[in-house]
């Protein structure tokens, strides 16, 4: 398919998202081209605000427009509980349920030997850190029920127990291999209210 510049230049980045092909990114492409010239001006520059604006949380990684981030900064949540998950989005998911009034930690990415990403290649030094004090009293294990979620939450659980902070792992309610940001609200509450000691 020959297309004309522009266009094929807009198809080929749209393609650099997840879970675009070809024949999605020309259907995007060219519903952007069907487009209002205002909505599409709107549409770029929340782009580019987004990724300009939005930094990471010194204290806990998640991502934010001010620092230390919301969650971090409310004095209404619990601060004796911080939940481990993977990424930003699974903190999204949390939030979302409204079950957990606890801080968070994310550690963006999990321990895979295979892909060579070791403990000190995601945020676990800044964890152990966040523990030295001991006003967190329980850490919640919330990593991906896959193998290097699970690998991982052992990982953790490890480095922390000599320390004497109760260490939790979220229970299997969660499918395996799946990823936490997909389970619903339900599934997720579960899991958390089931937890175990590890
Ligand atoms: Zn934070």
């Amino acid at each position: 398919m020959h297309y004309p510049e522009p266009i094929s230049k807009l198809i080929d980045s749209f393609m650099k998202l997840p879970g675009i092909g070809p024949k999605t990114a020309a259907r995007l492409a060219f519903h952007v081209l069907d487009m209002k010239e205002d909505t599409v001006l709107e549409f770029s520059k929340a782009l580019v605000d987004a990724k300009r604006d939005l930094t990471f949380c010194s204290v806990c990684g998640h991502i934010t427009d001010t620092d230390p981030c919301r969650i971090c900064k409310d004095e209404s949540r619990n601060r004796s509980m911080v939940c481990v998950v993977q990424e930003p989005k699974d903190v999204i998911a949390m939030e979302k349920m409204r079950d957990f009034n606890g801080l968070y930690h994310v550690l963006h990415g999990a321990i895979s030997p295979m892909d060579g990403i070791g403990p000190e290649d995601i945020n676990i030094p800044d964890l152990l850190k966040r523990l030295q004090d001991d006003t967190i009293q329980e850490v919640i294990l919330a990593t991906n029920p896959t193998i290097e979620g699970e690998a991982t939450a052992m990982y953790i659980s490890r480095l922390i127990k000599p320390s004497g902070i109760r260490t939790t792992r979220i229970a299997h309610g969660l499918p395996v291999g799946g990823d936490l940001e997909y389970a619903d609200e339900v599934t997720l509450s579960k899991a958390l209210e089931g937890r175990r000691e590890l």
